[in-house]
């Protein structure tokens, strides 16, 4: 029988708690995998999954990427993450986010909690009404808060930037082909910050409408979800769910630079090395799309204003290219040099 302690993804998690509350039929999992460096910070996921199992998997993947996440960018937390077990039609209630709220507060702070794929402004008011440990909620101007999908496509587009520096030698997007999968919050957030620097675009979206839309706005083509990993472009910018860079994606990619949003993108350890081996210039996910998660950070420990916020994610692109320096220095791809990076940061 496979039980917690041996599951793969199991990585000396300090906290791996089970939340059912029948009168609301709240099914979650909020998973801390370390408070080395502070309280477990990282946002809450509302999802349906196919099997529960794939909810374990994904709170534990998704809390150790936080942990390292949180310590690439120098913030006072550790990684923590919530997985809601949506139901399929996706309805939520004011019951669930309650039982949600309840079960945040029993942990005593060392989780706290912010959005994710699934969960909006209005849903964390409605958490924030039963615990403390809530952030990502509105703000006041000029003062940190709200929404972190803007920042996290302000720090992907920075990002970006680097990548584009580092592979093709240039100081601008001007001209520069960006394929992006998912315009979504970061997605469309990247889109737009590209669009005004004169980048070409391709947008890729399961919801076609919304490619389509935003590509009549900025003036992109649109693509479809299942080839625009293969289209022939400078930048591809994984904006959509994880896992996509595989044994059996990476031999079709065609753009020299892999550099996006999305959490976990590598679908094995070895993608980074396969990556490597063909040439390509990767951003490990969770150093460039760290832009959100110093918000939310900065606005729950230290009520910063929005220019602090700002400038912490200008630190971005050069934590990318000590990656980047070390990688070439030593052989080794860039996801496993953040990783050690990270590890050492976490005291692990
Ligand atoms: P979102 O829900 O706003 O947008 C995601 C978009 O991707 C949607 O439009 C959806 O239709 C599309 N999509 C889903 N599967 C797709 C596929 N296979 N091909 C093409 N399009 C697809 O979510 P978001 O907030 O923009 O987050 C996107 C990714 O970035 C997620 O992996 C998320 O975990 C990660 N991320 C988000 C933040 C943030 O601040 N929002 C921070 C860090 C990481």
């Amino acid at each position: 029988m496979t039980s917690l302690w041996n599951h793969p993804d199991f990585d000396d998690h300090e906290v791996v708690q089970f939340v059912a509350d029948e009168a609301s039929g709240l099914k979650a999992i909020i998973a801390i995998h370390s408070t080395h460096r502070g309280p477990g910070a990282g946002g809450m996921r509302f999802w349906h999954y196919p099997q529960p199992d794939m909810a374990v998997t994904d709170a534990l993947r998704l809390s150790r990427a936080m942990s390292f996440k949180n310590a690439m960018a120098d913030l006072p937390a550790g990684g923590g993450k919530a997985v809601v077990l949506a139901p399929a039609d996706k309805a939520k209630t004011p019951a669930m986010f309650a039982a949600l709220g309840r079960a945040i507060e029993r942990l005593g702070g060392t989780y706290v909690t912010a959005e994710d794929v699934g969960i909006t402004v209005a849903d964390l008011v409605a958490v924030a009404e039963h615990t403390r440990h809530v952030s990502g909620l509105p703000a006041d101007a000029g003062a940190a808060g709200g929404d972190p999908g803007p920042h996290t496509a302000y720090g992907i587009f920075l990002g970006v930037k680097a990548a584009v520096r580092r592979a093709l030698g240039k100081d601008s997007l001007v001209g520069v082909h960006i394929a992006i999968q998912g315009v979504g919050s970061v997605g469309g957030g990247l889109a737009r910050l590209a669009a005004g620097e004169g980048a070409r675009l391709s947008l890729a979206d399961l919801d076609t409408s919304r490619a389509a839309a935003l590509a009549a706005e900025l003036g992109g083509a649109v693509v479809s979800a299942s080839e625009v990993m293969a289209i022939e472009a400078d930048v591809f910018s994984p904006c959509a769910l994880g896992a996509v860079l595989s044994e059996q994606s990476i031999p079709l990619l065609r753009a020299p630079i892999v550099a996006g949003g999305a959490n976990n993108q590598l679908a094995r350890h070895e993608d980074g090395d396969r990556l490597l081996e063909r040439g390509i210039l990767y951003a490990p996910d969770y150093v460039i799309n760290a832009g959100g998660i110093i918000n939310v950070v900065l606005e729950h420990f230290h009520r910063a204003t929005a220019d602090e916020v700002r400038g912490r994610i200008e630190a971005i692109p050069d934590r990318l290219d000590a990656i980047w320096q070390e990688s070439e220095r030593t052989g080794r791809n860039p996801a496993d040099v953040a990783d050690a990076m990270a590890k050492r940061r976490i005291g692990r």
